[in-house]
């Protein structure tokens, strides 16, 4: 991971040096596109919605709940499903599984969201400038 940011950092400078052609910026671009096209690749399984961590309190008002330990850790997972909220109750072992998951998708999410703002200056590029793109 160190060594990625590293090398980004290193680039960043190299290209804020010298004053970039519309070829040479189309092909950074390029080469950022491809790089997250890479890692993309390389995010696991996805899963939507949300964990969360209970500990609740029954109706027993003689139940050791109510003086000093409350029952669970209840994991549970929540999602919006066709736009209802929809539950699932899951053990300490799936919950784990589960944000993995969750926390990919985000990582997806993020890396799609970078690819558009890199696809966004490419092709406005190459609206200016049509040549550098030839394949139409
Ligand atoms: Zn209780």
């Amino acid at each position: 991971m160190a060594g990625k940011s590293t090398r980004h950092a290193q680039y960043a400078r190299k290209e804020n040096q010298m004053p970039c052609s519309p070829q040479q910026r189309l092909a950074s671009y390029q080469r950022r596109y491809q790089e997250l096209a890479d890692q993309l690749a390389e995010v696991g399984l996805i899963a939507s919605g949300s964990i969360t961590c209970r500990h609740t309190r029954c109706a027993n008002p003689n139940c050791r709940c109510h003086a000093d330990q409350p029952h669970g850790p209840y994991w549970q997972w929540t999602a919006k499903v066709s736009g209802k909220t929809v539950t699932k109750r899951l053990t300490p072992e799936q919950a784990q599984r589960y944000q993995q998951w969750i926390d990919n998708d985000r990582r997806l999410r993020a890396i799609i969201n970078q690819m558009r703002h890199t696809a966004d200056k490419a092709t406005a590029l190459i609206l200016e400038h049509p040549e550098l793109d030839p394949k139409v």
